[in-house]
């Protein structure tokens, strides 16, 4: 009999979101998270969420326009405008739940403007915004029962006659190797930008989902579509949001000039990401930056605007650069903070063809929302606050869909060899002979070639480098030993894995990109700096296989908007 009818792969907010519909639809529901559930990435998410909800001018029908034009085309329309229109109704969830959002000052729910958007519809909590909404689900989660594997790291997904049966997992804290069972599994395993260095994220956010279904046989869609945030700080890349920008902080460069101007003169800081890193990148390339840095100007914003509304970067500004932001501008960068690309869903979150689509199919019972998967609502380039958006809209959606999809199935047991595999496997890690090679290491030596050549300027020469790089690192880690052997909490066996998964990802990267051959969003090639509608308004698609990645393209969903020149 299986464990459970759904299990939840993750505890960010698309999980904890996924877990609380499957239980309202009545299923016996499990959650399962690496670290403890508020912990996880969506607890460092300072901006905000988008929704058309604030009145106004601002519609629905504008929320999508800006995120297909955003997407720079590549976005599944059809999926875009099912996350716009459930956004306000999700917003009023939250808030029902207990999100305590920020109010104007009429006591209304208030918003902020972001990047990308034609008006100001990104609700907040300061600039907290993850971790008040995070502590909130859990406190649902706590509320409803659901079971909680904590601290519980997945290494494998159980599938049989081609169909997803749960996953073998390690309670970190004793070590022990145990297979879950469930009829329908939900991967909600956040994005993976460590396999970049620096980045934004969490050391925590490896890719394992994307991963563990890559090498299944699912297929992974746009993996080239890396986000470049344009304010990392100097020196570590921790993130300063675009809410800093959406209250009105200027960019300027070594000459005190405000360059955006002269890139997006309408839209100035605001506009989408990958313009504003770029434009970034060009006056550091050209000699007007600092250090390898331009500067967040917030000084003409006051004490009292920074100290309510963006506390909490202020602290980091203080305590990682020694910058008083309300005195002085900070040097930041872009910096690697998302992919837009992952495991490739339909807009029910099934990560399996059920919609006839050519040329991919995958396991059946697997779904997925959050960063790890790309049911492409962000194609070529996310807009700052829609990705919130995105975790609770399909979480919510996988939720109800895998319930459904539980259902249908019979009950079942499963053979004792996947286990049995699993422990070989781990075992054959532990008994490897010292070579002297070190997990650190490559995984700095990979995020060092990711960085350098599949950053915010691309080209042939480049990514072919980093993609022999990443061969190269993938035969070393064959021999890679396990240095630590002991059971509780081995830290040393959880990297090795990790590294693994983010090595094939990173293969999927490179494979994407050098597919790709034009420039769109955050895929902007030197060496083609056109976008080619003609040949490209498609998506890529990477598959697994023992000899490399295998790739292909497949259709954009279009429904109302035809691609246009983008400018801001
Ligand atoms: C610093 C920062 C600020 C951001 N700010 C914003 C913002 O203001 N607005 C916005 O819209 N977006 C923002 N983003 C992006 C957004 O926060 C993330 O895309 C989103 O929170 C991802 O949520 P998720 O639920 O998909 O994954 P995560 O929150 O990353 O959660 C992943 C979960 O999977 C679990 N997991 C992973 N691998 C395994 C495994 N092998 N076994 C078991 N469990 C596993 C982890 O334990 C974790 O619980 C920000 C991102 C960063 C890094």
């Amino acid at each position: 009999m299986a464990d459970h009818d759904v299990l939840v792969v993750g505890a960010g907010l698309a999980g904890m979101r996924a877990a609380i519909s499957a239980y309202r639809s009545g299923a016996d529901v499990a959650m399962m998270s690496k670290v403890h559930p508020v912990r996880s990435h969506s607890n460092a998410a300072q901006g905000g969420i988008n929704a058309a909800l604030g009145g106004g001018e601002d519609s629905v029908d504008s929320h999508i326009y800006d995120t297909v034009k955003g997407s720079d085309y590549l976005g599944d329309q059809d999926a875009i405008e099912l996350m716009c229109r459930e956004a306000p109704q999700e917003i009023i969830n939250l808030e029902h739940m207990g999100v305590i959002f920020n109010r104007d000052d009429e006591g209304r729910l208030g918003t902020r403007a972001f990047g990308g958007a034609s008006y100001a519809r990104t609700f907040f909590v300061a600039d907290i915004t993850g971790q008040a909404i995070l502590h909130v689900m859990y406190e649902q989660i706590l509320k409803a029962g659901v079971r909680s594997y904590e601290e519980w790291f997945v290494t494998d997904l159980i599938i049989e006659d081609g169909e997803c049966r749960g996953v073998i997992a390690m309670e970190m804290l004793t070590g022990k190797i145990k297979a879950v069972t469930a009829k329908a599994v939900i991967l909600a395993t956040g994005g993976v930008g460590r396999a970049f260095e620096p980045s934004t994220n969490a050391l925590i956010c490896t890719g394992d989902g994307m991963a563990l279904a890559y090498r299944a046989g699912s297929t992974l869609l746009d993996m080239e579509m890396v986000q470049y945030h344009p304010t990392t700080l100097a020196g570590n890349g921790v993130l300063l949001t675009e809410a800093a920008r959406g209250e009105g902080a200027y960019l300027i460069n070594s000459e005190g000039e405000r360059f955006m101007e002269k890139y997006a003169p309408k839209m100035k800081e605001l506009a989408s990401r990958d313009v504003v890193s770029r434009s970034e990148a060009t006056e550091i390339e050209e000699g007007r930056g600092v250090d390898g840095c331009v500067f967040l100007d917030l000084r003409h914003l006051g004490a009292e605007t920074i100290m309510t509304r963006l506390k909490y970067i202020h602290e980091v500004a203080y305590d990682f650069a020694g910058v008083d932001m309300v005195t002085q501008p900070v040097p930041i960068r872009p910096g690697q903070h998302y992919i837009m690309g992952g495991l490739k869903t339909d807009v029910d979150t099934r990560a399996w063809d059920v919609t006839g689509t050519a040329g991919w199919d995958g396991v059946k019972g697997l779904f997925a929302a959050g960063e790890t998967a790309c049911v492409s609502v962000h194609g070529g380039n996310r807009l700052g606050a829609n990705s919130l958006l995105e975790t609770v809209v399909f979480g919510k959606i996988a939720g109800e869909k895998a319930v459904e999809y539980a259902r249908d199935q019979k009950d079942f047991s499963i053979s004792d060899s996947h286990l049995a595999a699993t422990k070989e496997r781990i075992q054959g890690l532990f008994d490897r002979a010292d070579n002297g090679e070190r997990t650190a290491a490559i995984r700095l030596e990979l995020g060092q070639i990711m960085n350098e050549h599949m950053a915010v300027f691309r080209n042939e020469e480049g990514m072919q480098t980093a993609a022999a790089k990443v061969r190269e690192l993938q035969e070393r880690y064959k021999a890679l030993p396990v240095i630590h052997k002991g059971a509780v909490y081995n830290t040393d066996l959880i990297f090795h894995m990790e590294l693994g998964n983010m090595l094939d990802c990173a293969e999927a990267i490179c494979a994407g990109g050098l597919l790709r051959k034009e420039s769109r969003g955050a895929h902007f090639r030197k060496d083609m700096p056109e976008r080619d509608d003609e040949n490209w308004m498609k998506h890529t698609a990477v598959t697994y296989s023992e000899e490399g990645a295998q790739v292909t393209t497949l259709p954009v969903a279009m429904t109302r908007w035809e691609p246009q020149k983008r400018v801001y």
